[in-house]
């Protein structure tokens, strides 16, 4: 999707703080952080949310919510973490390609 911001992040058009990437995904840190700690874990494909995963990607998924305990434990969040997925406009999304929000830390709302 040449307009897709995030597909632009894939593509290294406009840059992004990687700290993670392999073959299916790429793992940079938000912008406008919310918690200490504020991933975003995105599919190198353009899926645009969870409204349009179907079994196709069930290998995307799987792998991608598996590296997220190790990209925690990575950051130093060894008592836990927060993962959220925005849906839609109504479920807060901005950006309308698949990612994943990885937060913790001490400013984590709800968390002390
Ligand atoms: P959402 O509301 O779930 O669509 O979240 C979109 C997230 O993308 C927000 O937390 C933004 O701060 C973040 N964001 C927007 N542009 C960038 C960017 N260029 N690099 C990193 N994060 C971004
Ligand atoms: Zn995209």
């Amino acid at each position: 999707m040449s307009d897709c911001l995030f597909c632009k992040i894939v593509a290294g058009e406009i840059p992004s703080d990687r700290v993670y990437e392999d073959d299916k995904m790429i793992v940079f840190k938000d912008i406008n952080p919310q918690a200490d700690v504020h991933l975003l874990a995105i599919p190198r494909a353009h899926i645009e949310s969870l409204n349009e995963v179907s079994e196709e990607h069930d290998e995307i998924m799987a792998h991608m919510i598996r590296q997220l305990p190790r990209l925690a434990k990575e950051q130093g969040l060894d008592d836990g973490f927060r993962t959220i997925i925005n849906t839609g406009k109504g479920g807060g999304q901005i950006i309308f390609h698949l990612h994943m929000h990885l937060l913790g830390g001490n400013k984590l709302p709800g968390f002390h």
